[in-house]
């Protein structure tokens, strides 16, 4: 047995292995487009649902935001690091980074549900 001759029975397995590799991936591959063919799809049905439904939200009438908890929408907290402070301070919101607006949870920013 030389390199220029290999065995033939190791050649056979190996093309065996090939085969059986080359179709785990082809399988893998044709799932993984169904899947993702599938999400995507699903997804576009219930887009299209939604907007024919087009079911104004309730929480934010359609506005999408709603006013920020934190801060009531008035864009600043009173929020005072120390007791008694020589000047009042108002520090901008965490929450709504001063825009007095949060995006509404109940329709995730859509404006519809
Ligand atoms: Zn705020
Ligand atoms: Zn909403």
């Amino acid at each position: 047995m030389s390199r220029a001759d290999p065995d033939p029975g190791a050649r056979a397995l190996r093309g065996a292995l090939g085969g059986f590799f080359g179709s785990v991936l082809a399988v893998g591959g044709g799932f993984t487009a169904i899947a993702l063919g599938g999400t995507a799809i699903s997804r576009a049905a219930v887009e299209r649902q939604r907007r024919r439904r087009n079911t104004k939200c309730d929480s934010c009438a359609g506005e999408r935001f709603v006013r920020c908890a934190t801060c009531l929408g008035k864009r600043a907290i009173d929020w005072q690091p120390i007791e008694r402070p020589s000047v009042d301070r108002m520090c901008l919101c965490p929450t709504c980074q001063g825009s007095g607006l949060q995006k509404c949870l109940n329709c995730l920013g859509q404006g519809v549900v």
